[in-house]
Formats: structure tokens, C-alpha cells, sequence
């Protein structure tokens, strides 16, 4: 039987990159290479994180790194968060959800998955055996969202009619989005059923580099919540409530084009700037500002941020996978990416 128990020196950020293999118009570029388990060259600079991995790893060892300690850490109780970053190209969505059609038994290459369904498979693996053992008592409860954040707006993509969702903070009710949907799970089929749902709906219309799926951050989120099944007060006090958040950010780009090639004036300017307000915040709870309080972190200055707030920080545990390109032709892109990473640490 696995243990469980959460790696003590695990820190509260961790920030790993991922260099994607080169296609065929980019191979023997040397431009980006990895030259130890945490550090890679860009030109003549060199930059180190907690992780480097380039295409000599498969999706299973972006797993092993990234997801197993995430599922530790969210069922000990941590609310936990990947975040993937980078241009348009560089291999976000595929190290986080991988080919859609992967999730499905029987099609697809499976060792092509991303982390995402990885993670599922195992959280529910765990949560079956802990409420079948003999000696936990413990059951669970699963309920997942899926969102989009597209200029400033919150949709639901399990329910694309629900646009401009509105973020909702009080001290009476907690903090939720108002009229998202949110879908029991009780195994990983569930889950992959949202997913497939979820990403189709943000496909909608997207096809192109330049497409809206480019300009928009997705989040999905699973809460959990588990208790004591016996009835000694020992249990009641036992029950926990944390939270996974899987965030597939927006291109990060610096010239948002139209399908027609025009500039996106508003959208890149909304992307760049929830991605520096997100860059901000992170530094600053980097630095070890959990002891701060929480109305002097500027948490509402955008949408993502406002979002995260209840998965920075404090009791929570980030990991930030930077997504590069190895090509020469990307490496302002790339040097801005892995500047973000830097500055979360
Ligand atoms: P992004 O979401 O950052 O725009 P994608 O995940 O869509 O980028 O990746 C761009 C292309 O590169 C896709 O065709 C994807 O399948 C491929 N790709 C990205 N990373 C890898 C990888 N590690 N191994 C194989 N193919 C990859
Ligand atoms: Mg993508």
C-alpha cells in the first residue's frame, strides 16, 4: 500500500518547467536545452527551479513530479493548484489535459493523457481504499467545476449559457462563484465526462493559433470534503474541506491577433494584465506574506486572482509549470515565461 503522507519539505510553491520537443521545422535548434534535473540554458543565460523537463520525460513522469504530490497534499487537507504558463504553441494544454480522446478507455494513445485525468485516476484509487479500510472510517464527498475567464467575464463551460458569472465573497455565505455549475463525482469516469464536456465547450470556434481558446484562462476545480464515519466527537472534529485547482492560463503572447490577423487591443491587455497581477500575488506570498492579512494582498485585482484567492497561500500548495518552446524564433517569449517563474519563487 502507498503512503500517503505528505513530503514535509514539499514547499508552498514550486515552480517546474517543461521544454517541449522540437517539431520538424525546429529540430537541432539548440537554443533552449536542460543541462541538469534543475537547470536549462537559454542562449547564454542560465535560469533554475525546482524541476527542469524537457522531451526526454513522458506525461507519467510530468505526473510522478507534479500530480502524486499534488493528490497527497489535497487529501491531507491542502487546497492545491497547478498552473500552466507560456505562449500560444509551448505545450500547455497538453501537459495538462493531454489529447481529450486519451481520457477515454480504448482510444487515443493512453501515455499520451495530461496530468489532469492522471490525477483523477488516482485521487478516486486513494478515496476507495481509505472508505473500504477497515481502520479509517473516512468518507469522502467530490463535487468539480469547469470555467472560462475570457476578458474579465467568468462562463461556465459546463453550461455555456451562463456568461459573466459574478464572484461572490461575503462573510455569510463563504466564497463561491454565483450560478456556477458544480457536478457530484463519485469516480473517474465522472470526472472525464466533465473534462470532455468542458473543453469542447471552450473549443468552440477555436481552431486557429489566434483563436478566443488562446485568449482565455480555463480552471477547473474539485472540492473534497471528507468525514468520519463514526460518531465519537473525535470524529466530528475531524472532518476536512480542501480544494484542486487546475488552471490552463491564456497565451501569454504579447500581440493578441484576431482570426483576421487584427490586434486584439482589450484581450491582450486583460491576459497581460491578469497574468501580472498573478504574478505579483505569488511573489508576494513567495516572500512569506501568509502572515499578512488577507485585505492587504491585492487578491481582487483580476478575475484569476480573485478566483485563486482561496488556493494561494496559507494552506495551500502551487506548482507553476512554465511551458517553453525550444525554438530560436520563440526566445523573447520563452525568456519572458520563465521570467514569471523566477519572479514566483
Ligand atoms: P498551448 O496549449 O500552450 O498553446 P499545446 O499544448 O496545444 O500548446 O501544444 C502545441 C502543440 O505541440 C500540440 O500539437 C501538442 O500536441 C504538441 N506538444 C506540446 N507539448 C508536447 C510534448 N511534450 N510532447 C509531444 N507533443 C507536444
Ligand atoms: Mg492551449
Amino acid at each position: 500500500q502507498q503512503d500517503i503522507s505528505v513530503v514535509p519539505s514539499d514547499p508552498s510553491v514550486k515552480v517546474v518547467v517543461r521544454i517541449r520537443p522540437g517539431n520538424w521545422r525546429e529540430r537541432g535548434d539548440r537554443t533552449v536545452r536542460k543541462v541538469c534535473p534543475n537547470s536549462l540554458v537559454v542562449g547564454d543565460r542560465t535560469f533554475t527551479f525546482d524541476s527542469v523537463v524537457d522531451s526526454s520525460s513522458t506525461q507519467e513522469d510530468v505526473f510522478q513530479l507534479v500530480g502524486v504530490p499534488l493528490v497527497k497534499n489535497s487529501l491531507a487537507g491542502y487546497n492545491t493548484s497547478i498552473l500552466s504558463c507560456g505562449q500560444t504553441g509551448s505545450g500547455k494544454t497538453y501537459t495538462m489535459w493531454g489529447p481529450p480522446s486519451a481520457m477515454v478507455e480504448g482510444h487515443s494513445p493512453i501515455s499520451n493523457q495530461g496530468i489532469v485525468p492522471r490525477i483523477f485516476q488516482m485521487l478516486f484509487t486513494e478515496i476507495q481504499e481509505q472508505e473500504n479500510s477497515e481502520d479509517k472510517h473516512i468518507n469522502y464527498q467530490c463535487r468539480c467545476s469547469f470555467l472560462e475567464i475570457y476578458n474579465e467575464q467568468i462562463g461556465d463551460l459546463l453550461d455555456p449559457t451562463q456568461r459573466n458569472l459574478q464572484i461572490r465573497d461575503d462573510a455569510k455565505n463563504g466564497f463561491y462563484v454565483e450560478n456556477l455549475t458544480e457536478e457530484y463525482v463519485t469516480c473517474y469516469d465522472d470526472v472525464t465526462q466533465i473534462l470532455i464536456k468542458g473543453l469542447s465547450n471552450r473549443k468552440v470556434g477555436a481552431t486557429t493559433i489566434n483563436s478566443k481558446s488562446s485568449r482565455s484562462h480555463i480552471v477547473f476545480t474539485c472540492v473534497i470534503e471528507s468525514w468520519c464515519k463514526g460518531t465519537s466527537s473525535k470524529c466530528f472534529s475531524s472532518s476536512k474541506t480542501s480544494r484542486i485547482s487546475l488552471i490552463d492560463v491564456a497565451g501569454s503572447e504579447r500581440n493578441k491577433l484576431d482570426d483576421a490577423g487584427r490586434e486584439c487591443v482589450k484581450e491582450g491587455r486583460n491576459v497581460k494584465k491578469s497574468l501580472s497581477q498573478l504574478g505579483h500575488l505569488v511573489h508576494i506570498l513567495a516572500k512569506g506574506a501568509q502572515s499578512e492579512r488577507s485585505e492587504n494582498i491585492p487578491y481582487t485585482n483580476s478575475c484569476l486572482t480573485h478566483l485563486l484567492k482561496e488556493s494561494l497561500g496559507g494552506n495551500a500548495k502551487l506548482t507553476i509549470i512554465c511551458a517553453i518552446s525550444p525554438d530560436e524564433k520563440c526566445k523573447g517569449e520563452t525568456l519572458s515565461t520563465l521570467r514569471f517563474g523566477v519572479k514566483a519563487k
